[in-house]
């Protein structure tokens, strides 16, 4: 199956090659662009000990070493921001694969969008104090 034009592969997250499998187009919400958004949303798989392009008859000769659960991989869900880029675990699979990849668990912002990001967070710590004050006052009306 193709990629959608926003996929890990093509904008360097992840090397050609990588087990990425589309899965839908869902609203998500994303923390760099802080507001759900349009996100592509993959299976990523990694760790497969036997790689790729291995013949399959090869699998009986590396029974004894130690890949007792880790044929297959890890697999888990994670997310791509169709806005900023930004790479996302989807849910907890999402966070274990992106631990086994080495890769962040949080997920990865875009390089070109860390400033917009950075910028709203410390926007978001000034004015949490006005927006806790709101909130408080709009309890008292349930
Ligand atoms: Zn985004």
């Amino acid at each position: 199956m193709a990629l959608p034009q926003h996929n890990p592969i093509d904008f360097g997250w992840f090397n050609k090659g990588v087990a990425l499998d589309h899965i839908s187009t869902i609203q998500f919400f994303c923390e760099c662009c802080g507001k759900e958004t349009i996100q592509e949303q993959f299976k990523l798989v990694v760790g497969q000990v036997l790689g790729f392009g291995t013949p399959f008859f090869v699998q009986p000769f590396m029974k004894r070493q130690s890949t007792k659960g880790k044929i297959g991989g890890t697999r888990g869900l994670i997310t791509q921001c169709t806005v900023c880029d930004s790479l996302w675990p989807f849910d907890h699979t999402g966070r274990e694969v992106l631990a086994a990849a080495g890769i962040s668990v949080d997920g990865l912002i875009s390089e070109t969008h860390i400033a917009d990001y950075e910028k709203r967070k410390a926007e978001e710590s000034s004015t949490t104090t006005t927006e806790q004050n709101s909130k408080s006052k709009a309890r008292k009306l349930d």
